[in-house]
């Protein structure tokens, strides 16, 4: 064998063939499946197997594919996974991920198609968050690099090449975010070489948004003490509750103090796209830069995360590293700069602006408009339901499509098993956090397939059980 191609096709084309009919197959049965099942023990031996020195036939890998992998992944595509902020991917990103593999395209830069399609998919997600045309912007693995990209920005700002080529000893930059921004944002400053404590945590109003006067407070205290406020990280859309900074208020703060104005908008971003929910979003159009997914809301599958940012200057002056095997050409397959290598941290990168520009082009504003919605819905829904339910605490305002809630005279523990309970049971994923130093079950409403049946059958699985005489 001197190729690792098969000599005859017909072989793989067939096998190709079944997992495609399988694939769509449970794409179309996924509700008379079970959302989410434990990975026996059994199954997780066979994967600490030794390196494997002869090959397997393709046919068999895939046999063990359908029956020692894929019942036991996530569940995110299931309409009763509600747990974190999961997308449920969607059939068009399927297929694009079949013919972005085929291409093996390298995105990291270089003149070709692959580079073409990610600007345009950049120039949509600039259009559809209200940021301007010409905004900058590279496709990431998520908002966790998003954010943390978005933080090298702000550092680029206020250190310029300095901090480049003698880092960040001695700048006393300090960073403000609220007390209920992701935890990817300490990271990033921790990753930033700025150290976690570099992070103020603001406390968060009742509304759970950042409160803007202690905002306010903290900058001036630390402007006093003789520190630099160089980036006001706002959230739009919080992990926990889906609350929304006061954007407008934020960017003024942020603008007085010569701070970068970040935003992160994992998932709520997408509040932009339907009018009922955009003006959660006002000021949103003012940030330098924002983090979000197109794993999540939009439905793209994973992972697909995206940073933009305002200035394109400041975006490659943050990432480009010169070297000659990578400079670029005023023609040829060395031209076309500026490439996506010069606008975050990868080199090499795959092609994933296909499935991004095929699932938005599939869709339209208008279908993602619509998944925004109908998750809002729902989660209005489930709330009042909790709201109508004597048994049942809503735990947080629900301003987008996440639902904390407590259930009475049940401690936190209780709690944690009972979710613990429906998930391995197969019925329903939500998720728990913490609200006021109190485990809340925490339905994150995201994905596409959930419909109001899901809800009501998810609360009443849940009064089922509390009320059901304890087991013997
Ligand atoms: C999900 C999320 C993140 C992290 O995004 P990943 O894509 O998981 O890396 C950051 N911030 C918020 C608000 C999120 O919901």
């Amino acid at each position: 064998m001197n190729t690792l191609d098969p000599a005859d096709w017909s072989a793989l084309r067939a096998l190709g063939h079944q997992m495609l009919d399988d694939m769509v197959d449970h794409l179309a049965t996924l509700r008379d499946q079970p959302v989410w099942r434990p990975m026996p023990e059994v199954l997780r031996e066979s994967f600490a197997a030794p390196l494997p020195v002869q090959g397997t036939a393709p046919e068999a890998l895939y046999a063990r594919f359908r029956d020692e992998i894929q019942p036991y992944v996530t569940g995110n595509l299931h309409p009763r996974f509600m747990g974190w902020v999961h997308g449920g991917g969607n059939p068009v990103s399927m297929l694009a991920e079949l013919l972005a593999g085929a291409m093996n395209a390298n995105c990291g830069g270089r003149d070709h198609a692959g580079i073409v399609v990610e600007r345009q998919v950049i120039a949509w997600a600039a259009a559809m968050l209200g940021m301007p045309a010409g905004t900058s912007g590279v496709l990431l693995t998520g908002s966790s690099m998003a954010n943390f990209c978005a933080v090298l920005c702000a550092r680029q700002k206020a250190l310029g090449e300095a901090g480049h080529e003698t880092g960040v000893a001695g700048a006393r930059l300090t960073a403000y975010a609220s007390a209920g921004a992701h935890r990817c944002i300490p990271a990033a400053l921790d990753m930033a070489g700025l150290g976690r404590a570099a992070l103020r945590k603001i406390p968060l109003d009742d509304q759970f948004r950042m409160d803007m006067d202690k905002l306010r407070a903290a900058i001036a205290a630390d402007a006093a003490a003789g520190f630099r406020p160089f980036l006001v990280a706002a959230t739009a859309g919080s992990v926990d509750t889906g609350a929304f900074d006061d954007l407008h208020i934020a960017a003024e703060i942020a603008a007085a103090h010569g701070a970068w104005f970040h935003v992160d908008g994992a998932f709520g971003a997408l509040a932009a796209l339907s009018p009922a929910t955009r003006p959660l979003t006002a000021g949103l159009g003012r940030a330098d830069s924002i983090a979000f997914d197109f794993h999540k809301w939009p439905q793209v599958t994973y992972s697909c995360g995206c940073v933009l940012v305002r200035d394109p200057a400041i975006h490659t002056a943050t990432f480009a590293q010169p070297a000659p095997y990578l400079a670029a050409a005023p023609r040829g397959l060395a031209g076309g700069f500026p490439w996506p290598c010069d606008l975050g941290p990868d080199l090499s990168r795959g092609f994933s602006a296909l499935k991004v520009w095929m699932s938005l082009s599939a869709y339209g504003t208008q279908g993602l408009a619509h998944v925004v919605e109908t998750s809002c819905a729902l989660a209005q829904r489930l709330a009042a339901r909790v709201r109508a339910s004597n048994r049942l605490t809503l735990l947080a305002p629900v301003p987008l499509n996440i639902v904390c809630f407590g259930i009475k005279g049940k401690s936190d523990d209780e709690v944690i098993d009972l979710v613990a309970d429906l998930q391995e049971d197969g019925l329903f994923a939500p998720s728990t956090t913490r609200i006021g130093g109190r485990v809340a079950i925490r339905c994150a409403i995201v994905n596409h397939r959930t419909r109001a049946e899901d809800i009501d059958a998810l609360v009443e699985e849940i009064l089922r059980r509390i009320m059901a005489p304890a087991a013997g």
